[in-house]
């Protein structure tokens, strides 16, 4: 029984670039919410042809109720909307999956790789992990080597599929649009649905012990609020420092602490 887990996010998704077009109610949202599903049901294709008999799907974007759950293939499952378990964009996962997959996954806070550059929320202009930019990418890959699952592709923006692969190489990518400024340029929808579908089937047969995210054995984690009172509040989760007008810091030896503080004060 071999087992994947995608999570899915909006952002990175073909051809989004403006925060109308990822939000319910909103003209275009109909749009890109069918494009994010569309690219969800090419990486599930991507693993069934590879040989793998189940596949979660996390929908991992805003309310959590973005996928067309009828439009994905009968073997994938599909956990919708929050548990508000610390594991958040990767709720379901555990050590009983052969491997994880990024689809519509965007820059982080404080970089210039996407107009909807974020990390978890629009309320800080940056995380930091031992020093580094944290992207919702980077917390999600840590919890999947904390739970011991490897990463075998991520799908979003340029910006964030070079950064993985300078973390590791063996780790493939779909780049789907590149962003500058506030705007993005996305290569065809279609293309995107392609590559995926392609790129997916190839790198789930890899050997998972290549694929690893690497993980510390110490988090110096840093949050940059764009509220000062944000930062004031956070002061106050047990073991955090508030150590600017705007900054909090928390440090732990155990990923799960890490995700604790990241849950109750990010
Ligand atoms: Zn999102």
């Amino acid at each position: 029984m071999k087992k994947l887990f995608i999570s899915a996010d909006l952002e990175g998704t073909a051809g989004v670039t403006h925060w109308d077009e990822t939000e319910q109610g909103k003209l275009l949202y109909p749009h890109f919410a069918r494009q994010m599903t569309r690219e969800v049901v090419a990486a599930c294709e991507g693993a069934l042809a590879a040989g793998y008999d189940d596949v979660l799907v996390k929908d991992a974007h805003d309310s959590g109720r973005n996928i067309d759950p009828g439009a994905l293939p009968m073997e994938a499952r599909i956990f919708r909307a929050w548990s508000r378990h610390p594991y958040s964009m990767m709720f379901g996962l555990d050590d009983s999956f052969d491997g994880v997959v990024f689809t519509g996954y965007h820059s982080a806070a404080g970089t210039n790789a996407s107009p909807l550059a974020h990390t978890m929320n629009r309320q800080n202009n940056w995380v930091k992990i031992n020093g580094e930019i944290a992207a919702e990418l980077m917390i999600n890959s840590l919890t999947a080597a904390y739970i011991g699952v490897p990463v075998y592709c991520v799908c979003g923006d340029k910006g964030l599929c070079e950064w993985i692969k300078s973390v590791n190489p063996n780790i493939e990518t779909v780049a789907v649009s590149e962003g500058t400024g506030n705007g993005s340029l996305s290569i065809h929808p279609d293309l995107a649905v392609k590559r995926i579908r392609e790129t997916v089937e190839k790198a789930v047969q890899k050997d998972g012990k290549d694929c690893m995210f690497p993980l510390p054995e110490h988090f110096h984690v840093e949050i940059n609020f764009r509220e000062h009172y944000r930062a004031y509040d956070g002061g106050f989760y047990p073991g955090a420092t508030q150590v600017d007008e705007k900054t909090v810091a928390f440090d732990a030896d155990d990923w799960l602490d890490v995700l604790k503080f990241i849950h109750w004060v990010l």
